[in-house]
Formats: C-alpha cells, structure tokens, sequence
C-alpha cells in the first residue's frame, strides 16, 4: 500500500480550522498525552474529559503517579472500566522514574517497553509530544485508510494495522508529525464515521478518497463477526447492619481485580431461599434489577437490601460517605447505588 503526499496536505489545514478544544490540546507534555491516550482508549471523548481533569489535578506528573496508593488510583479511575489500564500506568510510571529518572521516553522502541503502552499508544507519545514520524493507528485512522483505499481486508489483523502503519509513516510530513497524527484522530472521530455514517459533504480527503468515488464507504472497514458474549446471573446483597454497609474486595487477577463489592451470589435467588438460609436476616424492600455489559460478558443482577443484626467478619463495612469517596466500586453496581446511598450524599464518582 502507498500513500500520496496530498493525504497531510489536505489534512493539516483542515485540522487547524476544525480542532476540537481539548484539555489534553492545552500543551504536547508526555504525560498529559499518555494519560490522556490510555484514558480514550476505551472512553468516550465527552466522559474521558471529567476524569483527566480530575485526574491531573491529583497527580499532575510522573512522581505523584508512581506514589498514589492503589486504592486512591481505584477511586480516581472507578467508572471508567478496564482497571488494568489504570494499574498499568501506575506501574509505568514507577519504570520511567526508576529507569529513566523520571523523564519521559521518546523513542517509540523504548516507549512499547513500558507496560499498558503498545504500538498505538507508543506512536501516539512520540508523535503528539516529541514530533517523531511515529503512526499512531487506532479504530479511527484503520476506518480512515480503510474506506481512502478501499481496503477489503480484514483490520482486525495485526499484520494489515503494521501495513496501514508503514503506508503513514512514508507521509509523515516533517514537523507536524503531531499534528498529522491528530488530524487522522479526528477525521475518524468526527468526519469519517462508523456503521457506514460518513459525513463525505464535509472531507477534505474526499477528492482522494476511493470508498467514496465507489460508493462502498457503508461496508468498510473490514471486521471480523462479534462472538456472543456469555450471560452470568447474580444475587447482589446490599447487607446494612447499623448503617454501615458490607463490600467485598475482589480478587487481585481478573475482570474488576482489587475491587470492591457489593456481596453477590451466582444465580437468581429468591427472597425466600435467602431467608431460609439466614433467618436473622430482614429483607426491605423490593429487588432492583440491573444489566451490566462487558466486552465478553454480561451480568444480570438483582439486588436486595437485607438488615443483618452483626457486622459479618468476612467483609468490609463501610459507611454511606465511605461508598462514595474510599472504596472504589465499579459502575456495575452502580444500579444498587440508591440501595445504600441516600441522594443528598452521593458525589460523581459513584
Ligand atoms: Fe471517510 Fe468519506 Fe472522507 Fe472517504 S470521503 S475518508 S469515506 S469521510
């Protein structure tokens, strides 16, 4: 595959007349990129923002990153989902002090060697925030070369993202390597968009786009069938005993690892079985139901608010505040949230 020189040609204006206003745009520092990378990864731009805000605030650099409690890292992330992202940066942040004394990396080689930090984030860094001719190839810039070339292969494939990757490289025009990167971003966040929408009125690659001469935009990129996710059913206790309420951590390897919880049992059980199988307990309340969906999975939960005499050994018992700004739950309970907060002393973060 070849790329023309008109391709940031055509881009680059069109990026400096169209940028979105981004908190991440405000300066090319390498921590703010990569934070800001590894957040957008799974995140929406509009529900990203809030958190890199509050984010950088807290732990504005390298340093602070490398020291935060994990806990407090949980609390600042929770909501955002895929926790290992935010265990990764922890633990990257803690190899560049350690490795490099605390200053960034800005070789993409030497980036990919840090944890949570792969081709496309590496390229993102050493493009966006050191100016190196670095490809950053996303979901977005696969759709962009995909339907410009009218690709029909497979995207999905590592070997067809290292070709894209190469074809961009060959074009990436000196000194504006960031913006040619970020300009690719947001051709396919806003112009070039999916489930065959694009906005082809308004490209400026539109002259050179072959999908569009073609008419076949709707059907590309090329994407492997979704497998079927796997449905798991659970009976959440929102366990009270004196006004604190019971959270489990969960286990530290796997889906939401270090967590924590509201008790939960596999399967639907009844009011009835519960009782039976602890008669001191007070069941209030209707149940809420809840579906929560992961990438390969999805809950199906119901929630009960159950009165127990004696705080139970096994679990943390955390006050209404404490749900709210210590423990970081996942927004998968967050149906059950009313269960134990009352409205009044509920912050964002849960
Ligand atoms: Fe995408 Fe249409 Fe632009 Fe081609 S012309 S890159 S299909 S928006």
């Amino acid at each position: 595959m070849r790329l023309s020189n008109a391709l940031p040609e055509a881009l680059l204006p069109w990026f400096a007349r169209n940028a979105r206003v981004l908190p991440w745009r405000k300066n090319r520092n390498p921590y703010r990129v990569w934070i800001s990378e590894i957040m957008l990864q799974q995140t929406r731009v509009e529900a990203a923002i809030g958190y890199y805000e509050r984010f950088l605030a807290e732990l504005p650099d390298v340093k602070s990153l490398a020291e935060v409690s994990d806990d407090r890292l949980m609390k600042l992330w929770q909501g955002l989902g895929y926790y290992s992202r935010a265990r990764n940066l922890k633990t990257a942040a803690k190899e560049i002090v350690s490795r490099f004394g605390g200053t960034f990396p800005s070789d993409a080689e030497t980036l990919r060697t840090l944890p949570g930090i792969g081709a496309y984030t590496a390229g993102a860094i050493a493009s966006i925030a050191f100016d190196r001719p670095e490809p950053a190839v996303d979901g977005n810039v696969l759709r962009v070369i995909a339907r410009l070339t009218e690709c029909r292969e497979d995207v999905s494939k590592e070997c067809v993202r290292k070709e894209f990757a190469e074809a961009l490289r060959a074009v990436y025009p000196a000194g504006s390597c960031g913006a040619f990167t970020q300009s690719l971003m947001e051709l396919g966040a806003m112009v070039c968009l999916p489930n065959g929408a694009p906005l082809c009125g308004e490209c400026p690659l539109a002259e050179q786009c072959l999908a569009r001469a073609h008419g076949t935009s709707a059907g590309l990129p090329v994407k492997p069938e979704k497998k079927a996710r796997r449905t798991e059913e659970k009976t959440v206790l929102v366990l009270s005993c004196r006004g604190k309420f019971a959270l489990k951590k969960r286990p530290a390897k796997g889906l939401l690892a270090g967590l924590y919880e509201f008790p939960n049992l596999e399967g639907f059980h009844t009011a009835a079985e519960l009782r039976n199988a602890h008669p001191d307990w007070r069941m209030e309340g209707a149940p809420v139901s809840a579906v929560h969906i992961f990438t390969h999975v999805e809950w199906h939960m119901r929630g009960w608010r159950i009165e127990c005499p004696v705080e139970l050994p096994e679990f943390v018992w955390a006050a209404p505040a404490e749900l709210e700004t210590v423990y970081s739950i996942p927004s998968a309970f967050r149906a059950f949230r009313g269960l134990a907060v009352p409205a009044e002393q509920r912050d964002s973060l849960f």
